[in-house]
């Protein structure tokens, strides 16, 4: 499914995001540390009896889910049983540009007998050549940093509040063309919001029967590039990973290799952010194919040899009823979360 786009823009724009590849075969763990795993309907399914494939998931985590707090559509009390009952031991939550939802998500995970990690997903772009204006937008993990005291805190919250302006200068777009109007597009945001965007103005154009789904809206009103889009201000990657480590978080690199449009993440720029202190990459999301997971192990492996060890974590990216990214559909064994903690300063 298409997450944020590998954007190709002149100024502002981003071309629409790429189709997920098919799934894969599930397959052997890669040097134990990480494995991906799919679910099949029935591990996903909360009324389905314990299977087999389910105990798989013991001892294992999901690191990358979003909350109604930003774009996926459960609220954390929907959600964290939902999580509880994939037989996961634990979870990241990763809204969009906030920590609002750590305290309650921790509360309720406990609850749930759940490990709790907390983190953020930061949208970041860069200008991808030197001779022509175009910009990539990639996005960032973080886990753990301080979400008050810190200049990422500052930063983020900043480009939080700008949110709304931009969604609704987008709204005003659309409101040329269609019938929607601004309430519409808060109806579709659910209580505790922080992270207004792009997914809820989809909702609205789908309860107001203009589109079918949210993927018809972002294929056809509201990709970046499309006469009805406005740019969302972003961190650029090297300083947001800098921003990150300085706030005592840890930075991922999310879903590394969209390729299906526009070029991917080069190696080259991921070299620089790792330079810039990147402690991982997400290499297991449906969105990296098998051919761009190889091509980011071997790159990890060279940095190994060279004496960087990053992490590789693997996470499904859910957004409850906005995508079709199913809990726990690739994951990150505990080892790699412990390494994680030992990185939180
Ligand atoms: P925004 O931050 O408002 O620009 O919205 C970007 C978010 O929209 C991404 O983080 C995705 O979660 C979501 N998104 C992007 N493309 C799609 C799509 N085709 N279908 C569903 N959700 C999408
Ligand atoms: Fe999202
Ligand atoms: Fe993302
Ligand atoms: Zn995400």
């Amino acid at each position: 499914m298409e997450e944020e786009k590998d954007t190709v823009d002149t100024i502002q724009t981003q071309i629409p995001e790429k189709r997920a590849p098919p799934r894969e075969a599930a397959r052997a763990p890669v040097r134990g540390e990480e494995t991906e795993r799919h679910m099949s309907q029935a591990e996903t399914n909360p009324t389905a009896p314990t299977t087999p494939e389910r105990r798989e998931h013991n001892g294992r985590y999901d690191l990358h889910i979003h909350s109604a707090i930003s774009d996926g559509t459960q609220s954390l009390e929907e959600l964290v049983p939902l999580i509880a009952q994939t037989g996961l031991a634990g979870f990241a939550l990763t809204d969009h540009d906030t920590a609002s939802g750590w305290d309650r998500a921790s509360r309720l995970a406990e609850e749930h007998g759940l490990d709790f990690l907390p983190g953020a997903e930061f949208s970041c772009r860069y200008h991808y050549t030197e001779d022509r204006p175009r910009t990539k937008t990639i996005h960032l993990l973080a886990y753990g940093f301080d979400p008050v005291h810190s200049e990422l805190a500052h930063r983020v919250e900043q480009i939080r509040l700008s949110r709304e302006g931009r969604a609704r200068a987008i709204l005003e777009r659309l409101a040329a063309d269609y019938p929607l109007t601004w309430d519409d597009v808060l109806a579709q945001v659910g209580e505790g919001n922080a992270a207004v965007g792009r997914p809820h103005i989809a909702d609205a154009l789908v309860a107001a029967g203009i589109v079918r789904d949210r993927t018809e809206a972002f294929n056809r009103l509201l990709y970046t590039g499309s006469p009805y889009y406005v740019p969302q201000q972003a961190l650029d990657p090297v300083e947001a990973v800098r921003l990150v480590r300085e706030a005592g978080g840890v930075p991922v690199i999310a879903h590394p290799m969209s390729t299906m449009r526009g070029p991917a993440l080069s190696l080259d720029y991921l070299g620089k952010l790792v330079d810039a202190g990147l402690a991982g990459v997400e290499v297991y999301h449906r969105e990296n194919s098998a051919e761009d997971r190889a091509r980011l192990l071997k790159f990890i492996e060279e940095r190994r040899a060279a004496g960087t060890d990053l992490l590789v974590t693997g996470s499904s990216d859910y957004h409850g009823a906005g995508k079709p990214n199913l809990l726990g559909e690739n994951t990150t064994d505990a080892a790699t979360v412990a390494r994680i903690r030992e990185q939180i300063a």
